[in-house]
């Protein structure tokens, strides 16, 4: 019988997810990578060395995902892998769109990473590759099977939007097949040009959100695979807290910005910043004013950005409070 429970926010761990260059070889309608606000730099081996140990100085244990744009087009990745171990990092991931560049299998083992996420968005090709370009389901498949014969553990990262919500009951039969470690279900964000694409709407509505993905979700944990997806709403008897308050998550981009929300990652909010190799705070207002708010919708920044999300009962209170992107549920 699968177990689920609410992933509470790690009081004890640090999770950095640091985009070591904002290129990419594919172009995925719904990327949220926005070189205006992120920079276009591929930092050198030697800045993403002394970032990784910025954060191991200031924190006792600490986790580390490499990402992009499309990691593996970095030439260095490998020893930044290994650096990330030897600095004392408790877990090193790389999430790749599985063209894996630079014969980077090749270069890392399985004991230099914990996982290598690979991102498909369909079951079948004429699904995933219409989101993610010509080639890309051919290229994620055969990277993630490389990956597993070479000892690798593995995840799977699938983002929902309106154009794949109902393929992803179709995942089920092909992760049986595949049998990664882990899968991830995503929300589509409202970052980047993630919400309108090509001039249509990608969002999800929450009664189609919670019509498919808590019933699907389970089915894949049933397989023995462990699944995590986005709490999204509250029960009203659940306490919303928001993680810029009570937990350690950092979003690193090339030209030096530092989030700590990730739905504040299209506005220069960042509270952080990089200088000289050092991190520091920037000035005020940024993210973490908005932190502060107590509303009755829950996070402030979905309210700000996504009210549309939100729905009221006749007397003008929020139906659901909308939980912090960062919190999940987690089936096994
Ligand atoms: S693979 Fe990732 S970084 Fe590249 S275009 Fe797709 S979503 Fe963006
Ligand atoms: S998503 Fe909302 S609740 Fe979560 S860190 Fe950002 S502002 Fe806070």
């Amino acid at each position: 019988m699968a177990k689920k429970e609410t992933v509470a926010f790690s009081k004890n761990a640090t999770n950095i997810f640091f985009h070591i260059l904002t290129a990419c070889n594919l172009k995925c309608r719904h990327c949220y990578i926005n070189p205006e606000q992120h920079g276009r730099e591929m930092l050198g081996i030697g800045t993403i060395e002394k970032w990784l140990a910025a954060f191991t100085g200031k924190f006792r244990t600490a986790n580390v995902i490499f990402l992009g744009g499309e990691p593996t087009l970095h030439p260095d990745l490998p020893q930044a892998v290994k650096s990330a171990r030897r600095l004392g990092y408790q877990s090193v991931t790389v999430d790749t769109n599985g063209y894996l560049f630079h014969d980077f299998l090749s270069k890392v083992t399985p004991s230099d990473l914990d996982y290598l996420s690979f991102s498909l968005d369909g079951a079948i090709p004429e699904v995933n590759d219409a989101l993610r370009g010509q080639g890309s389901y051919e290229a994620c498949l055969s990277g993630l099977q490389k990956a597993k014969s070479s000892g690798f553990s593995t995840s799977m990262i699938y983002t929902v939007s309106r154009a794949n919500l109902d393929g992803l009951e179709s995942m089920v039969p092909l992760l049986s097949d595949l049998k990664p470690d882990r899968f991830f279900i995503q929300v589509i964000g409202i970052r980047g040009k993630s919400v309108e694409s090509m001039g249509q709407n990608l969002q999800v509505s929450p009664d189609d959100w919670l019509r498919v993905i808590p019933r699907v979700a389970r089915k894949i944990a049933d397989l023995g695979i462990t699944v995590t997806y986005p709490k999204v709403f509250l029960e009203r008897s659940e306490t919303f807290e928001c993680a810029g308050n009570v937990a350690d998550n950092y979003f690193i981009f090339p030209n030096g910005r530092v989030y700590q929300c990730p739905l504040c990652e299209d506005f220069p909010l960042h509270s952080y910043q990089f200088a000289e190799d050092g991190l520091v705070g920037t000035p005020r207002i940024n993210e973490a004013d908005l932190f502060q708010l107590n509303i009755a919708e829950g996070c402030v920044i979905n309210k700000l950005f996504q009210p549309g999300n939100i729905v009221y009962d006749d007397d003008g209170n929020p139906v659901y409070q909308i939980a912090c992107c960062l919190l999940k549920e987690e089936i096994s």
